[in-house]
């Protein structure tokens, strides 16, 4: 069910165990501010989720609370992850779902990367 993204954090959703390792993941990056693992459900042959580990619930609320070293740290490894799975010459994919219309499901901010196909529309019509 999609989660409205104005919504307090929920301590208890999914990718919050996954940070205190309470649940496993298949881990591909992990800084002081960055976990990136692979989607349990892949849509793509790459399909990985880039999430800060701090506590946001979506793009919103990190764009609007996350510190600058937070933010870059966000963007950056997402570009190195891109880049060490060598997904640029043949182009990737970013989408961060916020919120009800876009169908946001964990209540804790992820940012996918989609790869190793072409992808594409960017939305169906
Ligand atoms: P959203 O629709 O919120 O943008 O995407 C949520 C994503 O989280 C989905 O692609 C879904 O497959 C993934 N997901 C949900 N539960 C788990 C889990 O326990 N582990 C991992 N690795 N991915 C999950």
């Amino acid at each position: 069910m999609a989660i409205d993204a104005t919504q307090p954090y929920d301590d208890s959703n999914i990718f919050a165990r996954i940070l205190r390792g309470e649940l496993p993941c298949r881990k591909v990056f992990e800084d002081e501010h960055v976990l990136a693992f692979e989607d349990i459900n892949p849509l793509a042959p790459t399909h990985v989720l880039v999430i800060p580990k701090g506590a946001y619930v979506s793009w919103d609320d990190f764009s609007a609370r996350a510190s600058g070293a937070e933010v870059v740290a966000l963007v950056r490894a997402t570009g190195q992850i891109a880049r060490e799975a060598g997904l640029v010459e043949d182009g990737y994919r970013l989408l961060a779902n916020t919120g009800l219309n876009a169908g946001q499901e964990v209540p804790h901010l992820h940012v996918h990367i989609f790869a190793g196909r072409p992808l594409g529309p960017m939305l169906a019509r």
